[in-house]
């Protein structure tokens, strides 16, 4: 496991941003705008995890620079306002969530039932705004400086996109789902092959606190408004066409021990042989399923119950 101090420096840090609370959807944190013309519904969505401040700094610049949909409608939510409020700068990764995964609850078991967490009750909250959506942009960062990731479930409809904006260039794709819950992007239709659903997807856009996961969230927020036709986009501010790498996810591993250690420090993107050690769980080993095992978002602490490491393959 990794230090406090091998982390980045905080270039980019939480700031107020109640003055958006009131929104315009009867909904805390959720503003829409209608252009009155047919077009489909895209909602960018930040602050899944409390933490991942880069989406706030998306939603926040296509609020106040006044983006309008030229087509359909647009909606842009602050998803977990009370973990961000949370926010430690001497504990900055505390407050991804307060009690439960925000991004693991989008299942009915979990909407409907009788449970109770700061999480749920947003959920609850949400999910009409996150069932009205036509296209979906769930904004993330990760622990870790890697290079910037999208991660959706393998329907053709989300690969498309994905590839046709190109930016980030990597591509982690999940056959059978998570695992591990049921995320923001995979609620009710958006979770199901075939049918009516657009593109759902999540942008992990680099290291939590970093100027240019902040930067890329924002990029990745106007290059998706401008592939759905919703705003016009300047061609010189598109990506370049670059290589796409693309990974299959195999395996989510979830942590069980305390003891959970991985056998040396992991950023993201380490391979490792068929049957390599990986991690100890305890009496348990993870070890590398095919060669070329790719690890993703190795957990920073050994936190029982969370997920330890995506183990994933080239495709
Ligand atoms: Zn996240």
């Amino acid at each position: 496991m990794n230090s406090e101090n091998d982390l980045p420096p905080l270039e980019v840090l939480p700031r107020d941003i109640s003055a958006y609370a009131r929104g315009n959807t009867g909904i805390p944190y959720v503003h829409r705008f209608e252009s009155g013309k047919p077009g489909p519904h895209v909602l960018i969505n930040a602050l899944t995890h409390g933490n991942e401040i880069c989406g706030m700094v998306a939603a926040t610049h296509l609020l106040d620079t006044g983006v309008r949909p030229k087509i359909g409608t647009l909606t842009v939510s602050f998803a977990h306002v009370e973990a961000y409020n949370a926010f430690d700068a001497q504990a900055p990764h505390e407050n991804r969530q307060l009690v439960h995964n925000l991004n693991r609850v989008w299942s009915d078991e979990w909407l409907d039932g009788t449970e109770d967490s700061p999480e749920l009750r947003r959920a609850r909250e949400m999910r009409p705004v996150v069932a009205a959506a036509d296209h979906i942009l769930d904004i993330h960062s990760t622990s870790q400086p890697v290079d910037p990731f999208w991660v959706y479930p393998a329907f053709a409809r989300n690969a498309e996109v994905a590839l046709a904006i190109g930016r980030p260039s990597i591509h982690l794709v999940m056959p059978k789902g998570l695992g591990s819950g049921t995320p923001l992007i995979q609620h009710g239709r958006h979770g199901e092959d075939g049918g009516p659903a657009g593109a759902a997807l999540v942008a992990e856009c680099g290291q939590h606190f970093l100027q240019s996961a902040a930067d890329m969230a924002t990029q990745v927020s106007l290059d998706f408004l401008a592939h759905f036709g919703l705003i016009e986009r300047d061609p010189a501010e598109r990506s370049a066409a670059v290589p796409q790498r693309r990974f299959e996810l195999l395996q989510t591993r979830m942590i069980k021990t305390p003891e959970f250690r991985f056998v040396r420090p992991l950023v993201g993107f380490e391979t490792f042989a068929e049957g390599e050690l990986i991690a100890t769980d305890g009496d348990e080993e993870v070890r590398a399923p095919c060669d070329d095992c790719t690890v993703l978002m190795p957990a920073r602490l050994p936190i029982v119950g969370r997920e330890g490491v995506y183990l994933s393959r080239p495709i």
